[in-house]
């Protein structure tokens, strides 16, 4: 099963309305706890005198993760015939914001829990936020605890309502609402009796149909350039290859000067042939069959490609510098090979991590906070929206000889965008 599909996803929901419970469900459903785990669990509720949750399996799960040395405590699995499933743990908000944005952990898709009975609250509303700061697209709405509403199908319309208005406005748009008993089993692995009514997907058949990102070899060229040799009276500019893929005597434009020409040559290091292509991931050299003066940051992508350059643009931004973050400071920005001086020319939101609490329009950001902010380059730099490409979208900034904050590009600004 080596080279079986992961899809990484991430649960969020406000507290009691069913995290636990489903991802228990999904473990226990897809028959991913060790043996024993299930009926150890049931022993120990019933000595307690408790009734059984499923949520229980959840921390019986990651006890025993932590005894085995080889799993990663932070991430639980589980299989379908499909594919395989890492659940990107978000043990408090704050981690969770650090590692997605820092690319420590990367969720590509999400399922967000409402519990039926009490609705959408404010912790829903500021999850759906979270995962339009993330970009994350691939969002399902599980509308849980239908079991404690009568499966009333006039409730989940109401709910999936509400919630859908909410998240246009942050441009997220749920592929699907799923009316759910994870406490009952109901629509988790096939179609609920309960719901007659509901003509879609049980919750795995779902997450099997989340389509995967394209892998970075599928997309557009970028090529940052590292380094430029001097050899034999050539000019080799080296680099690797970011994504998408290159050819001898494909048409290249080198960005941000807008220089066209065609790859002459691509030599590798490591054997002495030359070759003909190169792809994601590959560090290579490459000469071109016009010479000019390159340099390093430089990118090169094919020559149709032409929208990526700009010196503003709009992110999200993890701040862990020890001063706070400030509007029109002078700071350096760094992605993938380009460094260049920058300042953060608005900060329309300011995020508390911990409570996700927002200000709007703020004039800093602390440390350890999150922030929606507008940043302006002194030079042109290459930039994609993170959404589009994992690499070219992520930077970091520097205050002094410290990485401070990291941030991911969440869409091209313009001057007139920033003042609305
Ligand atoms: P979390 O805080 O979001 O992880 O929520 P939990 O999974 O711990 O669930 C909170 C409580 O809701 C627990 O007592 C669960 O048994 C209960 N619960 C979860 N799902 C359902 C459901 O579908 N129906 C009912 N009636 N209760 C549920």
């Amino acid at each position: 099963h080596i080279d079986r599909e992961t899809l990484k996803i991430v649960v969020v929901g406000h507290v009691d309305h069913g995290k636990s419970t489903v991802i228990g469900r999904l473990l226990y459903d897809t028959k991913s706890l060790p043996e024993g785990t299930v009926d150890r669990v049931k022993r120990i509720s019933k000595e307690k005198g408790k009734p059984f949750e499923y949520a229980y399996l959840l921390d019986a799960f990651e006890e025993e993760q932590k005894q085995g040395i080889t799993i990663d405590t932070t991430q639980l699995q589980f299989h379908t015939q499909q594919r395989d499933y890492v659940i990107i743990d978000a043990p408090g908000h704050k981690e969770f914001l650090k590692n997605m944005i820092s690319g420590a952990a990367s969720a590509e898709a999400a399922l967000l829990i409402i519990d039926a009975n009490e609705g959408i609250q404010e912790q829903s509303r500021r999850h759906g936020y979270i995962l339009s700061l993330l970009g994350i697209q691939k969002v399902y709405v599980l509308v849980n605890k239908m079991d404690l509403i009568g499966y009333s199908e006039e409730s989940f319309n109401e709910i999936k309502h509400t919630m859908n208005e909410f998240l246009s406005n942050l441009h997220v748009f749920p592929l699907k609402y799923i009316p759910i008993s994870a406490f009952h089993g109901e629509n988790i692995t096939s179609r609920s009796e309960k719901m007659p009514w509901y003509k879609g997907e049980s919750l795995l058949t779902a997450l099997d149909l989340f389509e995967k990102d394209k892998g970075l070899e599928g997309k557009p060229l970028r090529f940052p350039i590292q380094d430029v040799y001097k050899f034999d009276h050539r000019r080799i500019i080296a680099g690797r290859i970011e994504s998408g893929a290159l050819q001898v005597g494909d048409e290249i434009r080198i960005l941000p000067s807008n220089k066209v020409t065609r790859i002459k040559t691509i030599e590798q290091w490591v054997e002495k042939d030359n070759h003909q292509s190169a792809s994601a991931g590959m560090s290579v050299g490459i000469t071109f069959e016009d010479e000019f003066f390159n340099q390093r940051g430089e990118f090169i992508v094919h020559a149709h490609d032409t929208s990526l350059v700009t010196d503003i643009f709009k992110a999200s931004l993890f701040w862990m510098g020890k001063a706070e973050l400030v509007k029109h400071k002078e700071y350096k920005l760094k992605l993938v090979t380009q460094e260049v001086e920058c300042e953060i020319y608005s900060i329309n939101k300011a995020i508390d991590a911990t409570s996700l609490e927002t200000i709007e329009n703020a004039d800093s950001v602390k440390t350890n906070d999150v922030a929606e902010v507008v940043i302006r380059t002194k030079k042109q730099i290459c930039i994609d929206e993170f959404k589009n490409n994992q690499h070219t979208g992520r930077f970091v900034i520097i205050d002094g000889y410290d990485v401070c904050g990291g941030g991911i590009v969440s869409g091209l600004a313009n001057e007139i965008q920033v003042h609305t």
